[in-house]
C-alpha cells in the first residue's frame, strides 16, 4: 500500500536527514522534491501546493528542539500535515438514536460496494450489532447472488424481493423500504442496503439512488471508491457528492495501490471524510480509517513520530541547551546521568522506545527487555553523597562498598557503573570535539 509514495517522500526527508542544519535553501529543495513525490502519486494539483507550501512555513517557522535532528523534526511536520489533508481525526459512523440505524451504500460498478457491504456487516457484527443486508442492486442478478454468498459466509441474512419466478424485482426503492422494516421487526439494529453501480455515472444510477435516498432517509451514506483510479476518483467523489451530499467515503483496494493519489485528495477536494478502508478481497481485510494512522504508514516511520513527541514532552529548549553545555564543558556528573536516566524511563519504557526506532520493532518485539537494570544504577546513584556524584574520582574501596551495601548490589556492579560513567564522559568529550563548537540546529531564516 502506498510503497511509491512511501518511497518517495522517504527519499525527500532522506536528503534533510543527513545534514546538521535546516535552512530556506534545502527546506526550499525538500519541498520540491516531496511536491514531484506527491504529483507523481496522482495527489491533486492544488492539494499537494498547499501541502508543500504548509510545510515549509511551519518548518522555518518553528523552534528547533536541539534533542532531535532536523530530519526527525521535518518528519514530524510532514507527518502532521499528512494527517491533516487524510483528513485529521477519525469519524464514526452515525448510528440512529431509535434503530435501525440505515446505512445507504452507493458507488461505481466495480468498485467494491458488495463486498464493502459484506466486510461492514462483519465488522458491525463484530461490535456486537445485529445487522441486516439489503439487495436494492437488483439490475445483476449476479448482485444479488454475490451478496447471498458472501453475506452467508457470515451468517448475516440479506433482504431480497423476488419475483414468482424466483427473480429479483427490479424495484431498488421497494427493497430498501421493506428491508427497514423487516429489520424493524426482527430487531435487526442495522440495515445496509447496497445499491446498483454503472460502470460510468450516469442519470438513471443517480436518480434511483435519489429517490432511494429521500425513501428510507439514511443515517448514514457512504461512497465508495476504488483508489487505484486516482484523480478519476476524486473527480468521481466530488460528483456523486454533488448530487447525494454522502456522509462519509469508503476507499477500497488500498492493498494495490502503490500511489496513495486518491486518498491524500479526497478529503481536501470533496469535504468529506474518510471512515473505511478496504485492503483486500477476504471479508476482514477492512479497517476503521484513521488519518494519523495512515500517515505514519506512508511514512514508514509511525515510531519516530511518537518518540520526537515523547521526547518533546520531557525536554523543552532551554534544558537541551544546559545540557549541551555541560556535555561540552565536560561537567556532566552522575547526578546529571541519573536525571537524564529519569527522564528518558518518563519517555516510556525501554522496550517501548527501543521499538520507536524504524526496523528495530519488529526485530525486538518477542524480546524480554529489562527495565529494572535502570533501577540499580538509579539505586547506586542515590546512595552517594553530591560530592561523590560530582566527583566520582574520589570513590575510593571503602565508599564503593558503602554504596554497594546500601544500594543492594555487589562491589562489582559500582565498579562497572563508575566504568562505564567514565568510558560515556570519554566519548561525550570525543563527539563534542567532533561537532565543533557543538551543533546549533536553530532554522535560519
Ligand atoms: P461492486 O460492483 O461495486 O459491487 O464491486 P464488487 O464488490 O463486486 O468488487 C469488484 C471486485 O473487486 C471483486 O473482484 C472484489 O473481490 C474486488 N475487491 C473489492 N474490494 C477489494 C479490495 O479492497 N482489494 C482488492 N484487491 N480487491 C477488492
Amino acid at each position: 500500500m502506498f510503497e511509491s509514495l512511501s518511497e518517495k517522500l522517504e527519499g525527500a526527508l532522506q536528503s534533510v536527514t543527513g545534514q546538521g542544519r535546516i535552512n530556506e535553501l534545502n527546506v526550499a529543495e525538500t519541498m520540491r522534491e516531496i511536491r514531484r513525490a506527491l504529483l507523481n502519486a496522482d495527489v491533486n494539483y492544488q492539494v499537494a501546493k498547499e501541502f508543500t507550501n504548509n510545510v515549509k512555513e511551519k518548518a522555518l517557522g518553528e523552534d528547533v528542539l536541539t534533542s532531535v535532528t532536523p530530519g526527525q523534526q521535518l518528519t514530524k511536520i510532514v507527518y502532521d500535515e499528512l494527517t491533516r489533508v487524510l483528513g485529521g481525526e477519525h469519524v464514526e459512523i452515525e448510528y440512529a438514536e431509535d434503530p435501525p440505524t440505515v446505512i445507504l451504500v452507493a458507488g461505481l460498478q466495480g468498485s467494491g460496494k458488495t463486498t464493502f457491504c459484506s466486510k461492514l456487516a462483519k465488522h458491525l457484527r463484530s461490535k456486537g450489532r445485529a445487522p441486516l443486508l439489503a439487495a436494492a442492486d437488483v439490475y445483476r442478478p449476479a448482485a444479488v447472488d454475490q451478496l447471498q454468498k458472501l453475506a452467508s459466509g457470515i451468517n448475516v441474512p440479506v433482504y431480497t424481493v423476488s419475483d414468482d419466478d424466483g427473480k429479483p424485482v427490479q424495484d431498488a426503492v421497494r427493497v430498501a423500504e421493506e428491508a427497514v422494516e423487516e429489520a424493524r421487526n426482527t430487531a435487526r439494529d442495522v440495515v445496509i442496503i447496497d445499491t446498483a453501480g454503472r460502470m460510468h455515472i450516469d442519470e438513471a444510477m443517480m436518480e434511483e439512488v435519489s429517490t432511494i435516498k429521500s425513501a428510507v432517509d439514511p443515517n448514514e451514506i457512504l461512497f465508495v471508491v476504488d483508489s487505484m483510479t486516482g484523480q478519476d476518483a476524486v473527480n468521481t467523489a466530488k460528483e456523486f457528492n454533488e448530487q447525494l451530499d454522502y456522509d462519509g467515503v469508503v476507499l477500497t483496494k488500498l492493498d494495490g495501490d502503490t500511489r496513495g493519489g486518491a486518498a491524500l485528495s479526497i478529503r481536501s477536494v470533496v469535504q468529506k471524510p474518510i471512515k473505511f478502508a478496504s485492503t483486500g478481497e477476504k471479508l476482514d481485510a477492512l479497517t476503521e480509517f484513521y488519518p494519523d494512522r495512515m500517515a505514519q504508514r506512508i511514512l514508514g516511520m509511525g515510531d519516530v513520530v511518537s518518540f520526537v513527541e515523547r521526547a518533546q514532552e520531557q525536554y523543552d529548549e532551554k534544558q537541551a541547551e544546559k545540557l549541551q553545555e555541560k556535555i561540552r564543558s565536560e561537567d556532566f556528573d552522575l547526578q546529571d546521568f541519573y536525571d537524564q536516566l529519569q527522564r528518558i524511563q518518563k519517555m516510556g519504557s525501554v522496550k517501548d522506545l527501543l521499538g520507536m526506532i524504524p526496523g528495530v520493532g519488529r526485530q525486538i518485539k518477542d524480546l524480554d527487555v529489562d527495565d529494572d537494570a535502570f533501577k540499580h544504577i538509579e539505586a547506586m546513584i542515590q546512595s552517594m553523597t553530591p560530592k561523590e556524584r560530582s566527583h566520582p574520582e574520589i570513590l575510593n574501596g571503602t565508599r564503593r562498598r558503602r554504596i554497594a551495601r546500601g544500594s543492594g548490589v555487589e562491589v562489582r556492579d559500582v565498579n562497572q557503573l563508575i566504568k562505564q560513567f567514565r568510558e560515556m564522559k570519554k566519548m561525550m568529550k570525543t563527539m563534542s570535539k567532533l561537532t565543533g563548537q557543538g551543533r546549533s540546529m536553530n532554522l535560519k531564516k
